[in-house]
C-alpha cells in the first residue's frame, strides 16, 4: 500500500552540487527558489521534513558511559575504592565479614550514579542554554522579511546578511556590498575575506578561496549580503568535519579547580598520615599493633576528606546559573557565576541598556525649518507644530530630509492588525535609531514603499569608528544617482559644503556651521540622540570601499533630534552598585553631552563632572589614561577600541570590570573584560561568543541583579566549606584523641564517617547552598575574586570549631567511657560520640547561616530546605540507633533517653558556643 508523503526526494532539490562553480541564478533555479521573493511557507514546511533541522549533532558531547567513567577517576573516590580493599584485608583475615568494605563500596556506586545523574542533568540545562543563545537569522520568506531561528533554515531560503552575523547555514551569495567575512572557524585564515556574488569559480577552487560562497559559523565582518541557502545541517561544511561545537563552554571555575586542588591535598595528607600513624605505632608497639593502627590510620583517611563537598559544589553553581537566568542573565562560561560577585566596576553601553531603546523623533532641524514632532512608539502618526505652536506646512527642504531617513535605512516599519484590541500593533525590524526615522517619515506619508521607484545600487555600511552610513540609489530614470548620508552630526557636517535651503543647494557659510553645531549640542544637552543628513548627486556609481572619497562635498539637509528615556529601573541599580561599593562607568558612542544628560539623570555622574571623548583619549598615553579612568565616569563619541583600551586601564588599576558590548569590534574588549557581558536582543552573534554572559533583556538592571546573585552564590559556597571542613578537622582529631587517652579502640568505624560525611554534613550543606541572600549583600564592598578560599578568617574559624567541636566530643567521650567503668561496652561509648558529632553538626549547620545575626534574630521560615535537612538528618541518626537492622549493620548501640539526652545536651554546647563567638564579635570587636 502507498502512503502518500508531503516530502518525497523526487521533488526536491539536489544540495551537492558544486554551487561555486554555477552563477546566483542557475544556483537559485536549481533550488527552486526566488531571489526576492524567497521560498514559499508550503516549501518550506516540506523541505524541514525533508532535510531536517538545520543542526549540528553534537559529536564532541561526553556518551554517558564517558560521564560514569570520569565519577570513578575523582582522586578522593579512587582514595576510598583503596581504603576498603584494605578494609576488606582486615577483616576477612580475622574471618569476619566485610561489611565495611561492602558498605564503603555501595557508598562509591552510589556517589557513581548520582555524581553521574548530576553531570548529566548539568550537561542537558547547558545544552537548553546553548539552544536559548542559538542565532536567529534575518530570511525573506513569501516576500515578507522575518527573522527566524537559525535551526528553521532549509535549502532555498534566501538569508540577509550583514555585519556582526554569525552565519547559520552554507549559502551562495546573490549579492554582496562591500562584504567581508572571517572564516577561522573554517578554514583557520585569521584576516577577512572579501566575498563577491558575481564570481564564478572553476570546479577545484579551494575552499579558502570559494569567494562566491558562505559558510555555516563563519563571520561577517563589513558590510552586507543576500545569500541563498545550499545546504544545511550536518551537510554543510563543518558539520562535514564536524569540528564546530558552539557550545556553552562547561569549564570549570577557579573555585572548582582549587576545591580539586584541595581534594589532592586532603587525599595526599591523608594518605601521609596513615603512614605517620602506622610507622609510629610499630615502632612503638611492634608488628602486632599493625592491623589495629591501620584501622585507625584509615578512619581518619576517610573522615579527613571531604566526600560530599565536590557534588555541593557542582550543585550551588548549577543552582546559581539557574537563578541567574530567572533574572534575564545567560551564563556562558561557568565561572561567571563565582566571579561575577567580584566586580567593582560596570562599564555599560548607554543606548539600550541604560535607555529604553526605543526612540522617538522629538525635533527636526532643516536648512531653515525648525519644528516639534509629536507621537508615541513606531506609530507613523502624530502633528508637526513651530515653536509657536502652530501646525507647520510640510516644505521640500522637509521632504528631501525625510526621503533621505527612509532610503538611508535597513530597519523594516511592519505593522500587524491586533484582533483582541482591533487595532494595528508597529514594530521594527532593525536597529530602533533607523526605526524612528521610518516612523518620522511616516507620520507625513513616506514610506519605503513610495520610494521604491530609487532603488539602492551600493552603500557604505554603518561602522561605530566612523559613525555615519551612506546609501546610493538610482534615480527614477536610472540614468543618475544620489547619496544619502547619515551619522553623527559632527562627522556629517564637517563633510558637507553646501546647504539645501527651499529646494535648491546653496554655500554654506561657517555661521550657518556653527549655529547647527550649537543647536546640536543644544539638544544633546537636554538627552536627546541627535543625527545629522546629507546628500549629493553622482553620475556614477562610486566603488565599494571608496566611502572616504566619496563622502565629501556634501548637501547639508538637517538634523533630528531623537528622546531615548533611560530605563526607570537603572537609576535604582546604580544606587545599589554603589552602596555594593561597585562603580558604574557609561562608554557610549552617542554625544558627550547627551551621554552626560542620561548619566546626570541616572546618577552616573554629577552635571560638574566631566567626561571624556574618544578624541581626548586617543592622544593620551597609556599612563595618562590610567589616572583619568580614577576619576571619568562617562566616555562618548568612543569607538570599540578605546573600550579595550578603558578595560585594560581599569584592569592596571587592580580594577575587576565587568563591560557590555554589541557590535563584531567590541569583541576584543569582551574578551579583555573579566567579565564580558553581551545583548541578546540587539547584540551580533559575534559579540555573544566573546561574552561570559548574555542580557536576555539588554538591561542594565540585569546586571546587578546577576552580580548579587553572584554574590550570594560565593557567600553560600563559604558558608558550606566553613561548615564541611569544620567538621572534619573535628573528627579527625577525636579519632587521633582515642588512642591517645588510652581509650581502647577508634571511636568511629570508616562506614559511620562516611556516613556523617556524605549523609549528615552533605545534605544540610546542600540546604546551606540554598541560602536566601543576607540583608547586607549588597551593602558591602566586593571581595577580591583571587583571595583564597581561607581568607578572611575562614581558615581560622574551621581550626577554631574543630577544635572545639572535637573538645566537646572528647569531653563527652571520655566521661562516657567512664559513665559505666563496670561495663565498658565499646559500643554505648562510640556510639554516643557519633550521635554527638552527628547533631552537634546540626547545631552548627542551623548556627552558620549568618556571621553576624543570632539564629533567634533570623526568620527560620526563610530557608525551609534547611530545615528540612536538619529534621531528615536528625531522624535518620535516630533511626540508625533504634531500629535493629540498622543499628547491627551500622555497628551502633540501643542507646537509654538519659544517654541520648546526654547527647543532645553536649551537641547543643556547639550552638551555643557558636552564637556566643557571634555576640562576642558584636560586643568586643563591634562588628555588627
Ligand atoms: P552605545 O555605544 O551606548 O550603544 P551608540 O548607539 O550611540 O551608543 P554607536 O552605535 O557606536 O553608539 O553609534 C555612534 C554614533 O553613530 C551615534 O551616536 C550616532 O550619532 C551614529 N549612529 C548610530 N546609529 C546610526 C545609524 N544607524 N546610522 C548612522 N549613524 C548612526
Amino acid at each position: 500500500m502507498n502512503f502518500p508523503t508531503t516530502s518525497n526526494s523526487a521533488t526536491m532539490p539536489r544540495t551537492d552540487e558544486l554551487w561555486h562553480t554555477l552563477s546566483g541564478e542557475k544556483t537559485t533555479e536549481l533550488l527552486k527558489s526566488d531571489r526576492d521573493r524567497g521560498l514559499s511557507i508550503d516549501r518550506v514546511y516540506e523541505r524541514q521534513l525533508y532535510f531536517g533541522s538545520n543542526e549540528l549533532k553534537e559529536t564532541a558531547r561526553r556518551g554517558a558511559l564517558g560521564i560514569l567513567w570520569d565519577q570513578f577517576t575523582n582522586i578522593m573516590l579512587v582514595m576510598l575504592i583503596a581504603v576498603a580493599i584494605v578494609s576488606a584485608i582486615l577483616d576477612l583475615r580475622q574471618n569476619n565479614f566485610p561489611k565495611d568494605a561492602i558498605a564503603i563500596f555501595s557508598i562509591v556506586i552510589l556517589n557513581g550514579i548520582l555524581g553521574y545523574f548530576q553531570e548529566s542533568r548539568a550537561e542537558k540545562a547547558l545544552a537548553a542554554l546553548k539552544r536559548l543563545s542559538s542565532p536567529h537569522v534575518r530570511v525573506v520568506r513569501d516576500g515578507a522579511t522575518q527573522e527566524i531561528e537559525a535551526k528553521e533554515l532549509v535549502p532555498g531560503d534566501i538569508m540577509l546578511l550583514e555585519a556582526g552575523v554569525q552565519i547559520a547555514a552554507d549559502g551562495r551569495l546573490l549579492e554582496t556590498r562591500n562584504f567581508q567575512i572571517a572564516e577561522s572557524t573554517l578554514t583557520g585564515e585569521t584576516t577577512a575575506i572579501a566575498k563577491d556574488a558575481g564570481a564564478v569559480l572553476i570546479e577545484n577552487a579551494p575552499l579558502g578561496d570559494r569567494t562566491n560562497l558562505v559558510f555555516q559559523g563563519t563571520e561577517v565582518v563589513q558590510g552586507r549580503a543576500k545569500a541563498i541557502v545550499t545546504r544545511t545541517g550536518m551537510e554543510t561544511e563543518i558539520g562535514r568535519i564536524a569540528a564546530m561545537i558552539q557550545a556553552v563552554e562547561s569549564e570549570p571555575t577557579p573555585l572548582q579547580q582549587r576545591m580539586t586542588q584541595l581534594g589532592n591535598v586532603l587525599v595526599g595528607g591523608s594518605m601521609a598520615l596513615v603512614a605517620l600513624v602506622v610507622i609510629v605505632g610499630v615502632l612503638r608497639s611492634g608488628w602486632s599493633a599493625f592491623a589495629e593502627l591501620l584501622e585507625i590510620s584509615l578512619s581518619m583517611a576517610v573522615a579527613v576528606v571531604p566526600e560530599g563537598l565536590p557534588a555541593v559544589v557542582t550543585v550551588t553553581l548549577a543552582i546559581g546559573t539557574q537563578k541567574m537566568i530567572r533574572r534575564q542573565a545567560l551564563i556562558r562560561k561557568l565561572p561567571a557565576v563565582e566571579t561575577l560577585g567580584s566586580v567593582t566596576t560596570i562599564c555599560s553601553d548607554k543606548t539600550g541598556t541604560l535607555t529604553q531603546n526605543k526612540m522617538v523623533v522629538q525635533k527636526v532641524y532643516t536648512g531653515s525649518d525648525r519644528f516639534s514632532v509629536t507621537g508615541e512608539g513606531y506609530e507613523p502618526s502624530g502633528t508637526f507644530y513651530c515653536q509657536d505652536n502652530n501646525q507647520i506646512e510640510i516644505s521640500l527642504e522637509v521632504r528631501k530630509l525625510f526621503q533621505a531617513c527612509v532610503l538611508c535605512n535597513d530597519a523594516l516599519l511592519q505593522s500587524t492588525h491586533n484582533p483582541v484590541t482591533k487595532t494595528t500593533d508597529w514594530t521594527i525590524l532593525g536597529d530602533p535609531t533607523e526605526g524612528a526615522l521610518l516612523t518620522l517619515a511616516g507620520k507625513i506619508g513616506i514610506f519605503k514603499e513610495e520610494l521604491k521607484q530609487m532603488p539602492r545600487v551600493e552603500e557604505f555600511p554603518f561602522d561605530s569608528e566612523r559613525k555615519r552610513m551612506s546609501v546610493i540609489v538610482a534615480d527614477e530614470n536610472r540614468l543618475s544617482y544620489q547619496m544619502f548620508t547619515k551619522g553623527s552630526t559632527e562627522s556629517i557636517l564637517e563633510r558637507c559644503d553646501r546647504i539645501f535651503i527651499k529646494d535648491s543647494p546653496e554655500p554654506f557659510t561657517s555661521t550657518q556651521k556653527q549655529e547647527i553645531l550649537e543647536t546640536n549640542n543644544h539638544l544633546a544637552s537636554i538627552g536627546l540622540r541627535v543625527l545629522g543628513f546629507a546628500y549629493k548627486p553622482l553620475k556614477e556609481i562610486p566603488l565599494a570601499s571608496t566611502e572616504d572619497e566619496s563622502e565629501r562635498d556634501l548637501i547639508w539637509l538637517g538634523l533630528v533630534g531623537m528622546l531615548d528615556a533611560p530605563r526607570i529601573e537603572v537609576k535604582e541599580a546604580v544606587q545599589r552598585c554603589k552602596r555594593a561599593g561597585i562603580r558604574t562607568m557609561m562608554i557610549t558612542g552617542d554625544h558627550p553631552l547627551t551621554a552626560m544628560a542620561i548619566a546626570g539623570k541616572l546618577g552616573i555622574a554629577a552635571l560638574t563632572d566631566s567626561s571624556l571623548t574618544g578624541q581626548e583619549l586617543e592622544v593620551m598615553s597609556t599612563a595618562e589614561l590610567e589616572q583619568a579612568v580614577e576619576k571619568v565616569n562617562v566616555y562618548a563619541r568612543v569607538s570599540p577600541e578605546h573600550k579595550l583600551r578603558i578595560v585594560q586601564a581599569l584592569q592596571k588599576r587592580g580594577e575587576f570590570v565587568a563591560m557590555t558590548g554589541d557590535g563584531v569590534n567590541d569583541a576584543p574588549a569582551l574578551k579583555q573584560a573579566d567579565i564580558g557581558i553581551a545583548m541578546g536582543i540587539t547584540g551580533t552573534d559575534v559579540s555573544k561568543e566573546a561574552s561570559d554572559m548574555i542580557l536576555l533583556d539588554d538591561n542594565f538592571a540585569t546586571i546587578v541583579a546577576a552580580t548579587e546573585e553572584g554574590r550570594v552564590v560565593y557567600d553560600n559556597i563559604r558558608r558550606f566549606i566553613k561548615y564541611i571542613l569544620g567538621s572534619n578537622i573535628g573528627e579527625v582529631l577525636v579519632i587521633a584523641a582515642a588512642p591517645l587517652l588510652g581509650l581502647g579502640g577508634v571511636p568511629l568505624s570508616p562506614l559511620q564517617i562516611l556516613w556523617m560525611n556524605l549523609v549528615t554534613d552533605g545534605l544540610p550543606a546542600l540546604a546551606l547552598a540554598l541560602e536566601p541572600a543576607e540583608p547586607n549583600v549588597m551593602s558591602r564592598p566586593p571581595h577580591s575574586p583571587k583571595e583564597s578560599i581561607f581568607a578572611r578568617g575562614m581558615g581560622w574559624y574551621m581550626v577554631r570549631i574543630g577544635i572545639i567541636f572535637a573538645l566537646l566530643t572528647i569531653t563527652l567521650m571520655v566521661w562516657s567511657y567512664n559513665y559505666d567503668s563496670a561495663d565498658h561496652n565499646p559500643d554505648r561509648w562510640k556510639t554516643m560520640v557519633f550521635t554527638t558529632l552527628c547533631l552537634a553538626q546540626m547545631g552548627h549547620a542551623l548556627a552558620v547561616r549568618s556571621d553576624i545575626k543570632l539564629t533567634i534574630e533570623m526568620n527560620p521560615f526563610s530557608n525551609l530546605y534547611l530545615l528540612g535537612a536538619v529534621t531528615l538528618t536528625t531522624v535518620l541518626q535516630l533511626l540508625l540507633i533504634y531500629v535493629e537492622p540498622l543499628r547491627n549493620f551500622f555497628d551502633t548501640h540501643l542507646l537509654s533517653p538519659t544517654e541520648l539526652g546526654i547527647c543532645i545536651g553536649f551537641s547543643m554546647l556547639m550552638f551555643v558556643w557558636i552564637e556566643m563567638e557571634k555576640l562576642f564579635q558584636r560586643w568586643f570587636l563591634n562588628r555588627s
